[in-house]
């Protein structure tokens, strides 16, 4: 089949990749030239586990290409993705400026039959106002091409978004065109061998099920963490009580780690977008709403810890931060939790040295601001060279089973601060620490 996707950020490439790798020919659309060249080069511009030699493949195969030319792109598709970005407006909700914008480029630029299908994160009604997008700027040309459009919501995790893709639990597919359902079930029909659904809804219902699945996935993590400072409070630990429920098949194991706190590009602006979308519909999202609020307060849940260790007197202390990226596996450090604890460190006079697996070149960047006052290492232990303390952030498998002695050798003080409960409370304290952690008992060494 032939295939644009419009936007080639994290979904976007990863669904041309996969797409292409199925054996469809696709065009990605993307109006950032450095990107585009990078692509081109055969360079990835995202780091995601299992996508370099599927994209390398599939472009040495000539099945994967890159152009900003809306224009070529429209009429080389049978259907036409929208992967473009839909980040958080002024308000709160989602800004479509960037899917109805191309919408009606497209509708200026459709000869042939096509479905453009949305697989970015829209609120419900999103999927009339393209098709009226279309229309009108197909109107106002004199044109009269036929075209469907449908809602694809798109579910991949960072981090594991290619193995998300090519093996998806379902695929959600609103529309009430017979045509757009046949080519969509034909087009995901090799994702799906293994027997896992295709689902065929009206669009409005596609839409509020990302929404829906997002929200409820946050309000599982904010729910925990709100046990888990009942926990601190009572000397109880919540890694107890998160295997006391999730072993009821009611509630599951699943998102029921206690943390700093979730991040990223997708769970803070679509709470948020749902809340705002409560709010025009007169069905006010409240559960969603108060886990806005308990997130915001957990990404700085280990400050209060941080300051009473150190007597409320952080001036001139130095901390090592292990883990800057949202999550593992990702150089995504947008919303990440980790950028605030370091502003607020920073904020109280003390410096830091940082590392992440992946996230350093982003990282960088976004932290330039704060200047000499954010060091970025070479690898875990460089950054824990004379630093009072070590944070542990992003949950990354290489911090899993460290090097303790030399830990301790380079830190100056033998004191982990980790919002991600990565070590067992015993190993911690045998190892010489005072090991902080969330939701559980404080140890000290043996
Ligand atoms: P992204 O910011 O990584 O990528 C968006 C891309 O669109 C960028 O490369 C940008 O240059 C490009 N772009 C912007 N305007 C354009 C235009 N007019 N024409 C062509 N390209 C244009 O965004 P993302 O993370 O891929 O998210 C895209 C959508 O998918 C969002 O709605 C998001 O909520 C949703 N989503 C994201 C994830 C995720 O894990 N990142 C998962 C599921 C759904």
């Amino acid at each position: 089949m032939k295939l644009a996707v419009i936007g080639t950020g994290y979904v976007g490439l990863v669904a041309g990749v996969c797409f292409a790798e199925a054996g469809n020919d696709v065009l990605c659309v993307d109006v950032d030239e450095a990107k585009l060249a990078r692509l081109r080069a055969g360079e990835l511009t995202i780091y995601e586990p299992g996508l370099e030699h599927l994209f390398a493949r599939n472009l040495r195969e000539e099945r994967l290409h890159f152009t900003n030319d809306l224009a070529t792109a429209v009429s080389h598709a049978d259907i036409v993705f929208l992967a473009l970005p839909t980040p958080q407006g002024e308000s709160g909700e989602a800004d479509l400026s960037y899917i109805l914008g191309c919408a009606r480029d497209i509708g200026g630029l459709l000869e042939k039959y096509s479905v453009v299908v949305t697989k970015s994160t829209v609120p419900v009604g999103t999927a009339d106002k393209v098709r009226a997008a279309i229309d009108e700027a197909m109107q106002a040309r004199g044109a009269s091409v036929e075209f469907d459009v449908a809602s694809n919501p798109e579910f991949l995790r960072e981090g594991v978004a290619v193995e998300d893709f090519l093996k998806p639990e379902r695929v959600v597919i609103g529309t009430d065109s017979a045509r757009a359902e046949e080519l969509l079930r034909e087009l995901y029909h090799p994702f799906v061998l293994s027997g896992n659904p295709i689902l065929v809804m009206d669009s409005r219902s596609a839409e509020i099920t990302k929404y829906a699945a997002n929200a409820m996935l946050a309000v599982r993590i904010s729910f925990m963490n709100e046990i888990a400072s009942l926990c601190e409070a009572c000397d109880a630990n919540v890694d107890f009580v998160r295997l006391g429920i999730g072993l009821d098949s009611r509630i599951g194991k699943r998102f029921l780690f206690a943390g700093t706190g979730y991040g990223g590009s997708c769970f803070p602006k679509d709470v948020s977008a749902l809340v705002m979308t409560g709010r025009e519909f007169d069905a006010p999202q409240r559960l969603s709403e108060a886990t806005q609020q308990i997130n915001q307060d957990q990404k700085k849940t280990l400050l209060p810890r941080i300051e009473t260790h150190f007597d409320n007197d952080l001036i001139g202390k130095k901390f090592a931060v292990w883990g800057i990226a949202f999550k593992p596996n990702t150089d995504d450090i947008r919303e990440a939790p980790a950028l605030i604890i370091i502003d607020e460190l920073v904020k109280r006079g003390a410096t830091v040295s940082a590392y992440d697996a992946e996230a350093m070149p982003p990282a960088k960047r976004v932290l330039a601001p704060l200047g000499a006052a954010v060091h970025f290492a070479q690898n875990p232990y460089e950054a824990c060279d004379e630093a009072d303390a070590l944070i542990i952030v992003t949950e990354w498998n290489s911090f899993r089973d460290p090097d303790w002695e030399q830990m301790r050798a380079r830190l100056k003080n033998a004191v982990i601060f980790d919002g991600r409960n990565i070590y067992e409370l015993e190993t911690a304290s045998n190892h010489g620490f005072t090991y902080y952690s969330i939701g559980r008992p404080t140890v000290r060494p043996q």
